[in-house]
């Protein structure tokens, strides 16, 4: 098989789906690599690093050529379209951001695996997309919390007197949310936490954060939260508007697949905040947890700064790709084997992943 890299499309897209490492498992497995030139460039991965890969500087001819293409966010539907009937694409399909695109791969006989639809048990761990993606996002979260931050996160004893540490609450104790308290931990800052599935509790307790327990308790289907009843809504509102006078930052991580990230903090519990306060929303891209978060904006609301950025493990792009990259490799693993592409669709992580085979819609 011909397995593809191209430039990413999508603006402001750093991160690649085939890193120099796994390109070598790739040709171990007997595949045979083409690669657009400077691919591998926005995640610092130079084409010399590819031992072994072929280069050209046509996208559209590598399309082409492609049995598989590996994607972070998928060419343009135009592409797409461009590619031989019977070829596989891998990526973050998102199926949902664009409904014409399952259209496009039924209609242009495309096979399309779409990682984020992975189901989350064991197995999957080493594909996991979500995860590893996530993980750099709570990270990234952290940081810009504490560069728009006026106050320092740590504890200081100076001469010019004690500091006291910045009190940092995390929304959500998701993969993000607990990489976001384990980052705020390690700059010194007072982590609190607190999450509507009551496992969490001690997750965020061993990363050395405080549970910060709302009376809410909502733990819905295959590890994921479920939405909240108006009442308990109400409850969770009206206990953490209180709290919140005494938070200097909150990054929020909260989600509910399928549907848009739930609001939480309101606009009065911001207006409630300290001045030099600092919200960040990582879920920006589904909304946003906050009544005033502006995706892609940092704004200023009564002297509380709030950023909404998106693509977070974007600006992590060197290590968000060699993650993702292996989870492509081990996704596509299952089914290479001596330089041979072999589908089982009786592997529930091929079949769930699959939105188009053969002319069929799948999802
Ligand atoms: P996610 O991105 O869907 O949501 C982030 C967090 O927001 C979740 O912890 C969720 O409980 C929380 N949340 C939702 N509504 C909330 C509300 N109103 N208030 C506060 N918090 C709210 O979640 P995720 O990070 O993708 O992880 C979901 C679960 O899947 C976790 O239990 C995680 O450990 C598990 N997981 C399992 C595997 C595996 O076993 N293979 C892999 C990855 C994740």
């Amino acid at each position: 098989v011909s397995i593809v890299l191209v430039r990413e499309s999508a603006s402001g897209e750093r991160r690649v789906a085939m890193s120099p490492e796994t390109a070598k498992k790739f040709t171990a497995l007997g595949a045979r690599l083409l690669l657009q030139r400077g691919a591998g460039l926005p995640a610092h991965f130079t084409d010399a690093a590819y031992a072994g890969a072929e280069f050209t500087d046509d996208a559209d001819a590598a399309l082409a050529e492609a049995d598989v293409l590996v994607c972070v966010q998928p060419p343009d539907n135009a592409r797409l379209a461009r590619m031989k009937p019977g070829a596989v694409v891998v990526g973050l399909l998102a199926p949902h951001a664009d409904p014409a695109r399952v259209d496009t791969l039924v209609s242009s006989r495309l096979t399309g695996f779409s990682l984020e639809r992975l189901p989350r048990t064991t197995r999957a761990q080493a594909m996991d997309v979500l995860s590893s993606q996530a993980g750099m996002a709570g990270y990234k979260a952290v940081l810009i919390a504490a560069q728009l931050a006026p106050r320092y996160f740590p504890m200081l004893t100076t001469a010019a007197g004690t500091i006291r540490p910045s009190k940092v609450l995390i929304v959500g104790a998701g993969v993000a949310g607990l990489q976001a308290i384990a980052t705020a931990r390690r700059l010194g800052a007072q982590v609190e936490g607190f999450d509507v599935r009551p496992e969490t509790r001690e997750q965020i307790e061993s990363l050395g954060g405080k549970f910060l327990d709302l009376g809410v308790s909502a733990a819905g289907e295959g590890g994921y939260a479920r939405e909240l009843t108006a009442d308990e809504r109400a409850e969770q509102q009206r206990r953490l508007a209180e709290h919140l006078k005494s938070v200097d930052v909150i990054v929020t991580t909260a989600a509910v697949p399928g549907r848009p990230a739930p609001k939480i903090i309101t606009a009065a519990m911001v207006a409630g905040m300290k001045p030099g306060s600092v919200i960040v929303d990582l879920a920006a891209e589904t909304g946003g947890n906050c009544e005033l978060t502006r995706p892609g904006e940092t704004i200023e609301s009564g002297g509380v700064t709030l950023a909404g950025p998106l693509n977070l493990p974007s600006q992590g792009s060197l290590h968000a790709s060699e993650m993702y990259a292996r989870n492509v490799y081990n996704f596509l693993a299952l089914s290479l084997k001596d330089g041979q592409l072999t589908l089982d669709w009786n592997d529930e992580l091929i079949a769930k992943t699959c939105l188009a085979h053969a002319g069929e819609r799948r999802a």
